[in-house]
């Protein structure tokens, strides 16, 4: 079913249900309604009730496993009880198939599902209903009919406090709630339900909405307009497109841990540390531009490993390097032609970049690839210690920028990472097909460099070669200089699930933090009186060699204690990036068309002259 209508922003398209769907059709029985109901925010208690339109005798309904983030969450543990009648109201059989799944038997008219749902997980990558505000993933609230997931859908809310509204890229209906043409649209699209603050503006012919949930000492909503007019317009222009009319971002700013950005087709949502936005706004800008440009690459230009989306287990995919690496290493080129970074900034989180990636061992060992793959298993904290893990954003990040630079060299500057992106959005997104993973990405670097870019992919993105920067870096004048620092050694690392407690990852043998007792898998707490909220290395990041540190940690089994000690300090790898000596002319001239992630040479200016 095609929807005879252009998705446009909440206030502009009031439609009605019918016309949503097309005239021909009778909406009670062509589509699946929601109702959810904000019943008990101490609780954080909702109940859904699903109107199933008409279909065959029996019916199955599944809760998602999975969405958002690479990890099983089994939505299904949240669900206290599942009921269902037919349309005379009389009770029908519920059967349960496993974990997150339904078959509801005997209602072949119209049946009736009702559910009650805990919610207490943040966003962005999760549903929660306090007294605060609802922040909604609709796919860990809402179970899909098996037999009509492509089908229309429709959702309304109900018992919504007074002086709450609610906010979403989804279509407005005029009988109340919200429509989508199939379930994968209607959740991918985020709901906030409060008292937020909103604001609005028009850029490039599109209008863009900002809906912020926090406390407006914390923010300033001009400056952030200001910042995603500029990030909005830069990577327009960067992707020559623009495939919508209307787009949302919905924002929070806790003064505890944050989750992070998550993209959608329509929107985004980002949920970022308070603290961390009063020092700076350097990363509301990064992931912002991030999560902006995934509306292209992984929504759009999308690998065909994702697709169908599997709800019910893992969806394996070794294209994360490139569906989130390289949309950082977009995003940076966002920034700097959005004037939100420069040159130096630029430089310095490549460097740093390289020395993430070089100081964990395990990039000898784990492709990007693979690492793609082991997505699944970044919930666990072994999982995430330097010697088993990379991280595909960090590399993918990096091998955007050498692939980049491959594809300068390759087409004589007459091609760039912009190109490749630009061809993929041309030949796949446009024609509503996905890429083949590393394969379709190497396709489209080869098409607009007309080169054999294959050793590429084999040595850096399918294996675990070494990154000869140099040979990269040189085109445009620079190089990579290793140096070493000394910095303050707490004695152990931490790190942390999206939504977990950060954690001891390893312990340092014979350190002073050994001694004072910490212990892997200890949850750390507080770091010297202060809520343990941000990022590892930035808690680290203000720490002295022979500081004092002082931890509040909840043991593996149970218990709460303080442990002291001194930092004590070691040699750590670190790499700058600096010119070359005697740069050429040419080389300047390079590095001038990368800064603005153009061409050097473009292809159109050639055909004129
Ligand atoms: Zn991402």
């Amino acid at each position: 079913m095609r929807l005879p209508i252009v998705l446009e922003c909440p206030p502009r398209a009031i439609l009605t249900l019918a016309v949503f769907l097309g005239a021909a059709l009778t909406p009670s029985f062509a589509a699946t309604s929601y109702t959810i109901s904000l019943i008990n925010p101490e609780q954080h208690l909702v109940e859904v009730k699903i109107v199933l339109a008409e279909g065959s005798t029996r019916r199955e309904l599944q809760l998602p496993v999975w969405n958002a983030l690479y990890q099983v969450r089994d939505f299904a543990q949240y669900v206290n009880w599942v009921r269902a009648k037919d349309r005379a109201g009389r009770a029908v059989a519920v059967r349960k198939l496993d974990k997150g799944r339904w078959q509801i038997t005997g209602a072949q008219d119209v049946a009736i599902v009702e559910y009650q749902i805990f919610l207490d997980s943040f966003g962005p990558f999760g549903a929660q209903f306090n007294s605060h505000h609802a922040f909604l993933n609709l796919a860990q609230v809402l179970m899909y009919p098996v037999d009509a997931r492509n089908g229309p859908m429709a959702v309304r809310f109900s018992q919504v406090p007074k002086t709450w509204h609610v906010a979403t890229p989804l279509t407005p209906l005029s009988e109340g709630g919200f429509g989508a043409d199939n379930y994968d649209r209607l959740v991918d699209s985020p709901v906030e339900i409060g008292d937020f603050k909103e604001s609005d503006f028009d850029e490039g012919g599109a209008r863009y909405r900002v809906i912020v949930d926090a406390e407006p000492v914390d923010y300033d909503m001009e400056k952030i307009v200001a910042m995603l007019s500029k990030i909005v317009a830069a990577a327009t222009t960067w992707m020559n497109d623009r495939p919508y009319d209307c787009y949302m971002f919905i924002y929070h700013f806790p003064h505890g841990p944050a989750g992070g950005g998550m993209e959608h087709a329509y929107s985004t949502a980002i949920s970022l540390n308070a603290d961390a936005l009063a020092k700076s706004s350097e990363a509301l800008a990064s992931v912002t531009a991030h999560e902006f440009f995934h509306l292209w690459n992984v929504k759009r230009i999308r690998p065909q490993t994702l697709e169908p989306v599997d709800y019910t287990k893992e969806n394996y995919t070794r294209a994360l390097w490139f569906s989130e690496g390289c949309t950082s290493t977009a995003a940076d080129f966002i920034e700097l032609r959005g004037g939100l970074i420069d040159e130096v900034r630029f430089e310095q989180a490549l460097a740093s970049a390289i020395s993430e990636l070089e100081r964990r061992p395990a990039h000898l060992t784990q492709s990007a690839e693979e690492s793609s793959l082991d997505a699944w298993l970044e919930g666990d904290a072994y999982y995430r210690r330097p010697e088993r893990s990379i991280s595909y954003y960090n590399k993918g990040e990096l091998l955007g920028i050498t692939l980049d630079l491959a594809v300068r060299e390759a087409s004589h500057g007459q091609a760039s990472l912009r190109e490749v992106f630009q061809w993929m959005n041309q030949n796949y997104a446009k024609k509503g097909r996905f890429f083949a993973d590393s394969n379709g990405v190497r396709e489209a670097a080869e098409a607009v460099s007309h080169a054999d870019l294959g050793w590429f992919f084999t040595k850096y993105v399918a294996g675990t070669e070494e990154i000869p920067w140099n040979d990269f870096f040189r085109s445009v004048g620079l190089r990579v200089v290793e140096g070493t620092n000394t910095v303050p050694d707490a004695g152990f690392t931490a790190s942390r699930n999206f939504d977990g407690p950060m954690t001891v990852a390893a312990v340092t043998a014979g350190s002073a933090a050994e001694r004072a007792g910490l212990q892997l898998g200890d949850a750390i707490l507080e770091i010297n009186g202060k809520m343990a909220a941000q990022e590892f290395s930035q808690e680290m990041a203000q720490l002295a060699p022979g500081g004092s540190i002082a931890l509040k940690i909840r043991g593996r089994r149970g218990g709460e204690r303080e442990l002291r000690w001194k930092a004590g300090s070691s040699e750590e790898v670190s790499y700058e990036l600096k010119d070359v000596e005697n740069i050429t002319a040419e080389q300047q001239s390079r590095r001038a068309a990368w800064l603005k992630g153009e061409a050097q040479i473009s292809q159109g200016t050639q055909l004129q002259e």
